[in-house]
């Protein structure tokens, strides 16, 4: 009697659980948001082909990354998938459309953290690697390093078998032209991701050709976790764009995880207090898009502009201007 009366326990509090767990997945949100770079991006600048262009690639690549997300898979792989679609186009600055540096040439940072165990890895000046985000997960997932650089970077990558190319595959006229201009403050177009999968897991991640004109080995925030790309379950996952130094110099991304952390702050508050006064300040100008586990979404900039875009219940919004 004793032992039927204790299986009957033991199965009835393996039911309730299952029901709690069920009920706490299916109360999860899930979301994603996406940037293009944040800069002075103004309307009367902009035809309506080329802001077509940029609308319907950013909806594209965050579509992917929802449609991870609604099939039950994890929010690295929907950041990561979103991120590969931006590299892979000429409009931005990262991937194939990168800037050139003042050598003629083109080094790419990239960087991704997984919020759910703060794992993170990234890869910085590489110039040969097809997509630096796949090279950046693989430092995550492969090595026991977190930031790979140079030629380093790329034997590890070609070791795991990630797609490399000729250089002058990143050869566009834009990028070309800008650099001919030498329009340094032309920055805008470094690509992030931010994401909240159904197991309320945390990622985000960032890629980019980092700033035109730049010299010397010169590496932004892009691929500096905790500057350019930060994700934690406990608060927050984040990824910036725009004047690398600024970013840091104020360790934005983790300062932003850091105040909802130990100020208490709520998502909003933490990500309106660190761009619109700390890094306006510093004398810094970019924005950030960033998530938390409840699925608030912040995306606040103080440029002109930002290509970004949500998708959350269902819906998608793609924006560009203020
Ligand atoms: N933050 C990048 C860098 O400084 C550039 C950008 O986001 O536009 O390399």
């Amino acid at each position: 009697m004793k032992t039927k009366i204790i299986f009957l326990f033991s199965v009835l509090s393996i039911c309730c659980c299952s029901v709690k767990n069920q009920k706490s997945i299916i109360n999860q949100p899930i979301a994603i948001v996406v940037h293009g770079g944040a800069g002075t991006i103004l309307k009367k600048n902009m035809s309506d082909e080329k802001e077509k262009q940029y609308k319907e690639k950013l909806k594209e690549a965050i579509s992917i990354g929802y449609q991870i997300l609604k099939d039950g898979g994890s929010s690295l792989d929907a950041v990561e998938q979103t991120i590969l679609v931006l590299e892979n186009s000429p409009l931005f600055n990262a991937g194939k459309g990168a800037v050139f540096t003042h050598d003629m040439k083109n080094e790419l940072d990239a960087s991704i953290m997984d919020g759910s165990n703060l794992n993170a890895g990234a890869v910085a000046g590489v110039t040969v690697i097809k997509n630096p985000i796949k090279a950046a997960r693989a430092v995550m997932e492969e090595s026991e390093h977190v930031l790979l650089s140079g030629k380093g970077a790329e034997s590890f990558a070609i070791a795991q078998n990630i797609d490399t190319v000729n250089p002058s595959y990143f050869y566009t006229e834009k990028s070309a032209n800008s650099l001919k201009r030498r329009i340094e403050n032309e920055k805008h177009g470094t690509v992030g991701c931010v994401a909240l999968d159904i197991n309320g897991n945390l990622a985000a991640g960032t890629s980019t050709g980092g700033m035109t004109n730049k010299k010397w080995g010169r590496i932004g925030d892009s691929p500096i976790i905790g500057a350019g790309t930060y994700a934690n379950n406990k608060t927050c996952a984040v990824s910036c764009t725009g004047w690398g130094e600024f970013y840091i110099r104020g360790v934005v991304a983790h300062d932003i995880s850091a105040m909802m952390e130990y100020g208490g702050l709520s998502l909003k508050e933490a990500a309106q207090k660190v761009v619109h006064e700390k890094l306006t300040q510093l004398g810094g100008t970019g924005g950030i898009i960033a998530i938390d586990q409840k699925g608030n979404i912040v995306m606040e900039f103080n440029t002109e502009g930002m290509y970004r875009g949500t998708y959350f219940n269902d819906s998608v919004q793609i924006s560009i201007y203020k």
